[in-house]
């Protein structure tokens, strides 16, 4: 049986595993990341049909609320885009029109 010793071992490939996973790497630490299923990424989930891609979350984020998240965005070279027009949103079944505004986004 292949042993290993590791300074790290991280239980999770969602977000949250794959950025400590980084952080750690970035201190030249070793690490393991366990994943259950059989991809990464955890809630981020975008399902490709026939070459367009469904957004099944996460998108949102608010560069004032979240700084940290804002600026590892800035640091992987990704580009955000800001939200405008209205939200619908379903409530009880209900459609319901919540905002017309545009959110700070990034
Ligand atoms: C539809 C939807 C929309 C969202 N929209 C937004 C948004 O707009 N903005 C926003 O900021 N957030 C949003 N979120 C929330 C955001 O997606 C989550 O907060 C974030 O992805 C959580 O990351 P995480 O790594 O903490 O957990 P998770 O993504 O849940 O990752 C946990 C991982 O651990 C694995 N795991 C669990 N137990 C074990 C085990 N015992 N052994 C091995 N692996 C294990 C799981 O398989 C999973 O891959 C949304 C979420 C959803 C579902």
């Amino acid at each position: 049986m292949h042993t290993e010793e590791v300074d790290t071992i991280i239980i999770g490939g969602g977000l949250s595993g794959i950025y400590a996973a980084f952080l750690l790497a970035e201190k030249k630490k070793s690490l393991v990341l366990l994943e259950a299923r059989s991809r990464v990424g955890g809630r981020i989930l975008s399902p490709e049909h026939q070459g367009f891609f469904a957004d099944l979350g996460p998108s949102w984020y608010w560069p004032m609320i979240n700084p940290k998240l804002n600026a590892l965005i800035q640091t992987m070279g990704l580009k955000g885009y800001p939200r405008s027009g209205p939200i619908l949103v379903l409530a009880n079944d209900q459609p319901e029109t919540k905002r017309t505004d545009t959110d700070n986004g990034p």
